[in-house]
């Protein structure tokens, strides 16, 4: 069986709420001086924090005091990012994140569309009464959670839609070497260094007029590229090791236990890219990367070739979520039982109903 048979595209129409605001409707609200918190997703990548620092950059220069609330730790590979330094992480300094949560005049929520993302934080954001704004492209938004915003799956990325944002604010002119440098490492790592198809026509225009502006783009590839720890490759080598591969099925299993996420000393963003390598077999469609948590708990990455909607099959099967072609969820059978029921699943052709 092919997973590729049909060569037609999905249709990801941008998504459209009756009671979500349209995002220029906060315009106003920015007029005056406010205490802002710009929060993301838990274990937040480089597409996450740079636009909430990106948008950080953007609104302290209208005098807004703005905190950025990570609910988990900011990666190594992203800490190079001016103000990651000042971004507060929600499961380390609980009181201080809860204080500026209770003090906002507004909550800005980027790169996740559902409360359920932020995980530990969850009953502290679903309990802010404060008006709560998505700029996201995430399928299947929770969009009456959100007073106001933007959701566009056909986006790639949420900093390149920061940068719409500041567009349509007619606020060019304020966009800064950190703006640039935020948004510029986010939008590189979420098209997979502009490969992917939501790689547009917009995104490149966004990188002209940045580069118009001076980014000196290759810094932050080199930031972002090549600047991991030397555990870090050994980590890959082991993991590589894992690759269960099923080329007649299409599909290709990665994992990491816990025992050797201990052994190689793994921190938070080193397995980061990882699924995709085991993508870039030229017979396989599917490729999944396990990792073991605490518990029994895995957490699941899927990536996809063409017109197989591994987001479906994760909110499905796995309580995730995502994107078409790339998408995450979790079980809490353990590491075994879950590559088992994985292979079950595609196996007996479940997948192929997520071929669009
Ligand atoms: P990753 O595999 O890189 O962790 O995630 C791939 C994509 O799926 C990301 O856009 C991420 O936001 C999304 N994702 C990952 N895990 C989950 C999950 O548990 N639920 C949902 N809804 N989305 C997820
Ligand atoms: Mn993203």
């Amino acid at each position: 069986m092919s997973f590729l048979k049909n060569s037609c595209c999905h249709e990801s129409g941008s998504s459209i709420y009756q009671r979500m605001k349209h995002i220029a409707d906060i315009f106003p609200l920015l007029e005056t001086p406010r205490k802002i918190v710009i929060t993301t997703h838990y274990k937040p990548d480089a597409d996450a924090i740079g636009s909430s620092l990106g948008l950080y950059h953007y609104l302290i220069q209208y005098g807004h005091q703005v905190q950025v609330i990570a609910p988990s730790e900011v990666p190594d590979f992203i800490q190079w990012m001016p103000g990651a330094d000042t971004v507060l992480n929600y499961e380390a300094r609980t009181d201080e994140a809860v204080k500026a949560l209770d003090a906002c005049d507004y909550i800005f929520c980027l790169d996740f569309n559902h409360p359920s993302r932020v995980r530990t934080m969850e009953a502290r954001l679903t309990a802010a009464t404060q008006p709560k704004i998505i700029i996201d492209h995430h399928l299947e938004p929770l969009s009456n959670f959100f007073a106001y915003g933007e959701s566009n799956p056909d986006k790639s990325s949420t900093c390149e839609m920061i940068y719409d944002f500041i567009v349509l604010h007619k606020g060019e002119q304020k966009i800064n070497q950190e703006i640039m440098q935020c948004l510029y490492a986010g939008c590189m790592t979420d098209t997979g260094s502009f490969r992917f198809p939501a790689t547009t026509a917009s995104v490149h225009e966004m990188i002209a007029f940045f580069k118009h502006r001076g980014l000196e783009h290759s810094r932050i590839h080199e930031a972002i590229y090549d600047s991991y720890s030397a555990n870090r490759l050994r980590l890959l080598g082991h993991v590589l090791h894992t690759l269960d591969l099923n080329e007649e099925e299409h599909y290709a299993i990665m994992s990491l236990s816990l025992g050797d996420a201990y052994k190689y000393e793994v921190k938070s963003g080193d397995t980061e890219g990882f699924v995709n390598m085991a993508l870039s077999i030229k017979s396989i469609a599917v490729a999944v990367f396990l990792t073991e948590r605490q518990n029994r708990e895995v957490r699941i990455s899927f990536r996809s070739k063409g017109n197989i909607d591994v987001s479906e099959f994760a909110r499905k099967y796995f309580n995730g979520g995502g994107h078409f072609n790339a998408a995450g969820g979790v079980s809490h059978d353990g590491l075994e039982a879950t590559i088992n029921k994985i292979k079950t699943l595609i196996s007996t052709k479940k997948l192929t109903q997520f071929i669009k």
